[in-house]
């Protein structure tokens, strides 16, 4: 299959390339050229299908023509190594609890997937690196979802002293081909020394490059298998009408890949985009006008996003029409005072913790469904990710699961350097 670019100035790119590349050349997103339709067959009978059955009939409708079966069907078993569970926080709300992965948040499973397909399209021409620079949590997805994979070599660039310790041991403590770079810097200076990278002759000559930005088709289209995953379990339960599904959304990647799951027959009737006080998206359905503008800081600091790039993608798949976007999406926009006040009020009233990216799409889905609905959300971290400002707000301890406890007694292995780009090339032509 191939791939377009949503600037529509870029040719046309097979996956190998959309996967290696990342970014079309006129600076668009990929788009695949067709969406195929599940058969209605096999959507009836998903409740009776594994997570992993399921989610390989979806990666084969998309990149089944591209990689041979046995392969594809490797990768998505080595994917999806860890549940993805619906859990019942109230009557007819549900939590689809996507951090149950390595890094405990739901970028988990595109880091995976694409870390497998990149070597399945690399295997046998020799290293390929992978540079990231990182404000917190897409190093750790990115760092442990390459992590062990033969063949490349995962840099992430992090601002000394500027992640949470618990961000940064996930990281810094993994040693094998990942290496973490602790730059005398801000993530802004991370990002620069990156693009530098990129830019640099040299150093093109010398290495094989390569991002693992959140754009790539490899880390976003697999996130439609947990909207299939979702219907399945609510299928079990016998709930499967009228299901409405909300996502906490920063960079409109994870929403957009269950928008493409609707595309191939999903039958999720409404989708609801929750955001944080970055409310681009908010205003966009409100005023039919896209407006980006500067991100402003919340406790739900994944979603702190201005100008979200999935919004071309969104904005391609419904033919740039904001009527057509607005009868499958609906959206919300809460303060940190708001977030706060519905992780205190749902775990008082429920006894379910939310974290406060989740808590935008809990309140979302509460505050919008109507009679005879069931809905969802994607609870897209564990709380004890956020630890700190969970405890501020429930006034009690949070336990931290085994998966991130390891993590923090590991020992840190980052390798200091200053933020200028001389050193940062020295070092990678060393290494
Ligand atoms: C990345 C992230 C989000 C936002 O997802 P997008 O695909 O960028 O919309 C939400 N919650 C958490 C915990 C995240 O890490």
């Amino acid at each position: 299959m191939m791939y377009y670019s949503t600037n529509g100035k870029a040719p046309r790119a097979d996956l190998r390339k959309a996967v290696i590349k990342g970014l079309a050349e006129d600076r668009g997103l990929y788009m695949p050229e067709k969406i195929a339709r599940l058969p209605g067959e096999f959507i009836r009978g998903m409740g009776s299908r594994s997570f992993v059955e399921n989610a390989y009939a979806v990666a084969d409708a998309f990149f089944g023509e591209d990689v041979p079966a046995p392969v594809l069907r490797r990768i998505v078993e080595e994917t999806l190594a860890f549940d993805c569970p619906l859990r019942e926080v109230e009557p007819g709300i549900y939590s689809l609890e996507l951090f149950h992965g390595p890094t405990l948040a739901f970028k988990d499973v595109g880091a995976r997937f694409m870390a497998r397909l990149l070597r399945h399209f690399t295997a046998g021409e020799g290293d390929i690196n992978v540079l990231v620079a990182t404000s917190g949590d897409t190093g750790s997805a990115v760092a442990n979802g390459f992590l062990g994979i033969e063949g490349i070599r995962v840099f992430v660039l992090y601002p000394k002293g500027k992640v949470s310790p618990i961000q940064e041991c996930q990281f810094t403590t993994l040693g094998r081909n990942v290496t973490a770079l602790e730059i005398d810097g801000v993530f802004d200076d991370c990002q620069a020394l990156v693009k530098a990278a990129f830019m640099d002759e040299d150093l093109n000559r010398a290495l094989r490059l390569t991002s693992a930005n959140s754009i790539n088709v490899a880390r976003f289209l697999p996130q439609s298998f947990y909207y299939f995953w979702a219907y399945a379990q609510l299928q079990r339960l016998g709930l499967s009408g009228n299901v409405v599904c909300s996502v906490p959304s920063g960079n409109f990647g994870n929403i957009c890949s269950a928008l493409f799951g609707k595309r191939m027959g999903l039958p999720v009737r409404r989708f609801i985009a929750a955001n944080n006080a970055n409310s681009v998206f908010y205003e966009f359905l409100r005023t039919g006008s896209y407006r980006p503008r500067p991100s402003v800081q919340t406790i739900a600091n994944a979603m702190d996003v201005g100008d979200p790039s999935n919004f071309a993608r969104i904005w391609d798949l419904y033919g740039k029409d904001p009527d057509a976007i607005r009868a499958d999406i609906s959206g919300a926009t809460y303060s940190d005072a708001e977030i706060a006040e519905t992780v205190r009020e749902c775990y008082e009233r429920t006894g379910y913790l939310l974290d406060p990216h989740g808590a935008c799409g809990y309140r979302a889905l509460k505050e919008g469904l109507r009679p005879g609905e069931t809905g969802f959300f994607c609870e897209t971290a564990h709380p004890a990710k956020f630890k700190d400002t969970i405890e501020r707000i429930i006034g009690a301890p949070v336990a931290i699961p085994p998966t991130l406890s390891a993590f923090m007694q590991g020992r840190k292995l980052s390798v200091p350097l200053p933020g200028d780009f001389p050193a940062f090339k020295e070092y990678l032509l060393s290494v």
